[in-house]
């Protein structure tokens, strides 16, 4: 899923990306460019493009010897899936409004050049195709209903299993977060014995 959603911000080059960070946080921009034989001002710009998205996070370093910013990569798993459930409810909400407009209106199509015109724009065109010339015929809306539907149901099922895998990255999150907590916490509570210790000791 997220190489589909980074394949279609940034072509090709996202597959790549993502497996790259994936599995890594805090990648050096350099080791990337290195790994996708790429230069890093082709490598700044994909990743830019996937930060104007706001599902990759950069930290800034600076490099002692060279003086230069290097800038460091992580992917957030979550928003990238958060922003592909946005994607695929649009598209979802798209495919709806085509089922609905062909349950309740005609068509007209040029099965060689495969375009579809609405009744209305066929008229205005005499039912002539505006590509080839040939003359339109009345779409098969119950065969187009039947693949839209399934298209639907294909859609809402991928929509399930990114929700699901959502749920399941909130919960390890909620853990990390709950550990970091808890070990903050021990923290706080070793902080106040140790003085205690030093206070007996001074009373001594
Ligand atoms: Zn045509």
């Amino acid at each position: 899923m997220l190489y589909d959603l980074a394949e279609g911000i940034v072509g090709k080059n996202g597959i790549a990306i993502i497996d790259i960070l994936k599995d890594n946080r805090d990648v050096n921009e350099f080791k990337i460019a290195e790994k996708m034989k790429l230069t890093i001002n082709q490598v700044r710009n994909i990743l830019y493009r996937l930060d104007a998205h706001d599902i990759v996070s950069f930290i800034r370093k600076k490099d002692k010897r060279k003086g230069w910013y290097i800038y460091y990569w992580s992917l957030d798993k979550l928003k990238a899936l958060k922003l592909f459930v946005k994607m695929k409810e649009r598209g979802i909400q798209q495919l709806n409004h085509v089922l609905a407009s062909h349950e309740n209106k005609r068509f007209f199509r040029c099965n060689g050049c495969e375009i579809e015109l609405t009744e209305e724009n066929a008229l205005t065109h005499d039912f002539i195709c505006l590509e080839c010339g040939n003359l339109l015929e009345l779409s098969d809306n119950k065969g187009k209903i039947v693949e839209i539907r399934k298209n639907i149901t294909k859609e809402k099922k991928i929509l399930e299993l990114i929700r699901a895998e959502m749920a399941k990255l909130s919960v390890e999150e909620h853990k990390k977060i709950g550990m970091k907590e808890k070990r903050a916490r021990k923290q706080a509570k070793q902080k106040p014995k140790k003085k205690s210790k030093k206070a007996k000791g001074r009373k001594k």
